[in-house]
C-alpha cells in the first residue's frame, strides 16, 4: 500500500509477490518498484555502453539491461559489470552458452526463456550457472515470439497463450528447484499486455516485470506505456518496470519515474506542477518550465514546485507545494515557500532564484531525513 492512507481514494494495494534479488536491488514483496532501462549501444563497445549505463543510473535507473548476442559481448559484459553503478541484466535469446557466460561474467540477472534454449541438459547448465553466480532469471514472454505449439493451440497471440507460455517456463525453473525468477508477458498492444499481465498475476506469486514492448517513439510510446503500465500499477500489479521507447534510455527512465510519481508509488526529484498558460500569464510559463526542468535535473530529493502563470490558480497550487511561483503584474511574481506567500521576485531573475530556493529546500529536506534515520 502506498503511504496515502489519510486519503483513501489514493490507496494502491500492491499484489503480494515474493521477493527476488537482482544484485543488491530487491524486486517484489514490499520493495520499491524498480525502474529499468536497456542500453542500445554495441555491447562490445564497452566505453559507450558503460557511459550509457552511467547516464541511465544518474537519471534514476535501478537496474540496466544489456544485450548479449555473441561471445565477444559476453567478454565485454564482464568489464561493463565491473564499471556499472547498478546491477546489470544480460539479455539472452536462444543461446544457452551466452547464458552461462553472462552468469560467469557477473550479470545480476539473465533474461532468458528456459523453454527456448534447447534440451534438458542445456537448461540445467544455464540454471546451475545462474545459481552458482547468485544470478536471478527473468522469464520474458513476448506476444511476438510465442512458441509454435501455443500459436497452433490458440490460433493467435492472446492472453491465455501468453500466460500458458509463462507457466511452462516457470515449471522448468521450478522443476530444477530454481525460484529466484521474475516474469514479464509483454505485447505491443496495450489490451493484450494488460490482460496477459492480469492473468499471470493471478497464476503465480513471482515478481512481475512490467512493460509494453515496442511501444513507439517518445510521445506515442510514453502514452501507451502510461496507459498500459499505469492501469496495471494502479491495480497493484508490477514490481519493476521498463518503458520501451525508440529514444534515449535516459528518456525511458524519466518516463518510468513519472508514471510511478503520478501514482504516488515512488518519488524522486522535483515534481513540477505548472499550468498550460494562457493570455493571463504574468511571465512565459512554457519557457520557464523548460528551463527549470533542465536546471533542476540534479535534484534527487522528492519535493514539489508549482509554476503558475497567474493568480487564478497560483495561490491554490502553491498551498500544496514546497516552493511556488505565481505570476503577477508589472514584471514580477510572488514566491511561495511551504505554501505561504513569502516575497516578490522580478520575472527576469526568477529562474535563478527558484533554482536557489529549490536547492535550499532540498538540502533542508535531506538534513531532516538524515536526522530522522
Ligand atoms: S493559471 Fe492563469 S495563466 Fe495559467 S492557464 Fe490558468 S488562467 Fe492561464
Amino acid at each position: 500500500m502506498s503511504l496515502n492512507h489519510v486519503r483513501p481514494w489514493r490507496n494502491i494495494y500492491r499484489r503480494k509477490s515474493r521477493q527476488v534479488m537482482v544484485g543488491d536491488v530487491a524486486v517484489g514483496g514490499d520493495a520499491p518498484i524498480a525502474v529499468q532501462t536497456m542500453t542500445n549501444t554495441l555491447t562490445t563497445d564497452v566505453a559507450a555502453t558503460v557511459a550509457q549505463v552511467q547516464a541511465a543510473a544518474e537519471a534514476g535507473a535501478d537496474i540496466v539491461r544489456v544485450s548479449v548476442p555473441d561471445e565477444a559481448s559476453s567478454k565485454a559484459l564482464k568489464e561493463i559489470v565491473r564499471e556499472s553503478p547498478v546491477p546489470i541484466v544480460a539479455d539472452i535469446h536462444f543461446h544457452y552458452k551466452r547464458g552461462i557466460e553472462a552468469a560467469e561474467a557477473g550479470a545480476a540477472c539473465l533474461r532468458i526463456n528456459p523453454g527456448n534454449i534447447g534440451d534438458e541438459k542445456r537448461v540445467k547448465e544455464v540454471i546451475n550457472a545462474a545459481r552458482d553466480h547468485n544470478c536471478s532469471i527473468r522469464i520474458g514472454v513476448n506476444a511476438g515470439s510465442l512458441e509454435k505449439h501455443l500459436l497452433e493451440k490458440y490460433g493467435e497471440p492472446c492472453p491465455e497463450a501468453m500466460v500458458e507460455s509463462g507457466l511452462e517456463h516457470i515449471r522448468i525453473l521450478e522443476d530444477n528447484d530454481f525460484h529466484d525468477f521474475k516474469i514479464s508477458v509483454k505485447a505491443s498492444d496495450v489490451f493484450l499486455s494488460a490482460a496477459a499481465y492480469q492473468g499471470i498475476a493471478e497464476a503465480t506469486d513471482a515478481p512481475i516485470h512490467l512493460g509494453i514492448t515496442e511501444a513507439g517513439g517518445l510521445v506515442s510510446g510514453t502514452i501507451k506505456s502510461a496507459i498500459g503500465l499505469g492501469n496495471l500499477l494502479w491495480m497493484g500489479i508490477g514490481d519493476t518496470i521498463r518503458v520501451s521507447l525508440s529514444a534515449d534510455p535516459v528518456e525511458e527512465v524519466k518516463v518510468g519515474y513519472e508514471i510511478l510519481k503520478s501514482l504516488g508509488l515512488r518519488h524522486r526529484g522535483v515534481n513540477i506542477i505548472s499550468c498550460p498558460s494562457c493570455a493571463r500569464q504574468g511571465f512565459d510559463v512554457i519557457k520557464t518550465v523548460e528551463a527549470l526542468e533542465q536546471r533542476l535535473e540534479h535534484i534527487k530529493t522528492p519535493m514539489s514546485l508549482s509554476i503558475i502563470g497567474c493568480v487564478v490558480n497560483g495561490p491554490g497550487e502553491a498551498l500544496m507545494t514546497d516552493v511556488g511561483f505565481t505570476g503577477g503584474g508589472a514584471g514580477s511574481g510572488m514566491v511561495y515557500l511551504a505554501g505561504k506567500a513569502s516575497h516578490k521576485m522580478s520575472n527576469d531573475q526568477m529562474i535563478d532564484h527558484i533554482v536557489e530556493e529549490v536547492e535550499k529546500k532540498a538540502a533542508e529536506l535531506d538534513a531532516a531525513q538524515e536526522a530522522a534515520e
